[in-house]
């Protein structure tokens, strides 16, 4: 049984104190939800506060990237294991807006998933389609061959480890969200990919989350398809009461 996952992606927004301040309220909303996994991703800055303010809460956190290399000259890089050790349990791999503005390839996104796991980070890799590539047909062709870097990479034993968050480009920040229907067609070629790599078992661990305007009014239909495993959520994610009913949407998924 695959444990539903909500992970808020906090951007570039909110410095230490205001970070640590919404940790807290999430932390509250959270102790409603013991049967789900919540993870918060605050600006680098952000990540001891945030880490301090949710001692003793189950409420991970994660880094927004980080640099493949454990050391070295990287002016403004930021290596997974630095991230470990400043009290992150994951990292976001391979944003699209990485990908867009920051020029995150394949192949980066392969070293750094392989940097995370050395680190002892749990990833969650993020693939998605344009719209273009989406109206040209071209959806399961890219998000595949986004996939066969990371499974190029990625050790089946370590399966239960790994997140999948599936975010349609034209899905993120435009208030336009995938249909339960259109997730839940990528995410089951996701899985069967998965499947012909790692054998059933394993693919079965690996958490597929959806990504792309998800809010309290479209969290439970997204997340009662069988394959969408939880929820990688940007805007949403800024507010303790909209992020708390997606959360509670999980939970009385999840029971
Ligand atoms: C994201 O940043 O990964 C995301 C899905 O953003 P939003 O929920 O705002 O579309």
């Amino acid at each position: 049984m695959r444990r539903i996952f909500i992970a808020g992606n906090w951007k570039m927004h909110l410095e230490g104190r205001q970070a640590a301040e919404l940790a807290r309220q999430v932390a509250r909303q959270a102790e409603d939800c013991p049967g789900i996994d919540v993870a918060v991703a605050p600006v680098f800055t952000a990540i001891v506060p945030v880490v301090e303010a949710l001692a003793g809460s189950p409420v991970m956190v994660a880094g927004q990237n980080c640099h493949w290399e454990e050391k070295g000259a990287f002016t403004g890089e930021v290596a997974a294991e630095m991230l470990a050790a400043a009290g992150c349990r994951l990292v976001i791999i391979g944003h699209s807006e990485r990908r867009q503005y920051f020029g995150e390839t394949d192949e980066t996104v392969g070293r750094k998933l392989q940097a995370a796991l050395r680190a002892g980070l749990l990833p969650i890799v993020c693939l998605g389609e344009s719209l273009e590539q989406r109206d040209a047909g071209q959806t399961l062709d890219v998000v595949g061959r986004q996939l066969e870097a990371v499974l190029a990479v990625f050790p089946s034993e370590q399966a239960s480890r790994l997140t999948i968050a599936y975010e349609p480009v034209w899905a993120i920040g435009t208030g336009r969200t995938a249909t339960a229907g259109q997730a839940q067609e990528v995410h089951t070629f996701i899985r069967q990919r998965l499947a012909d790599k790692f054998g059933p078992d394993p693919a079965g661990q690996v958490r597929i989350q959806y990504g792309g305007s998800v809010k309290p009014g479209n969290a439970a239909e997204l997340l009662s398809q069988p394959d969408i495993d939880g929820a990688l959520v940007g805007g949403a994610s800024l507010q303790a009461d909209s992020f708390g009913a997606i959360m509670r949407a999980a939970e009385s998924q999840g029971a």
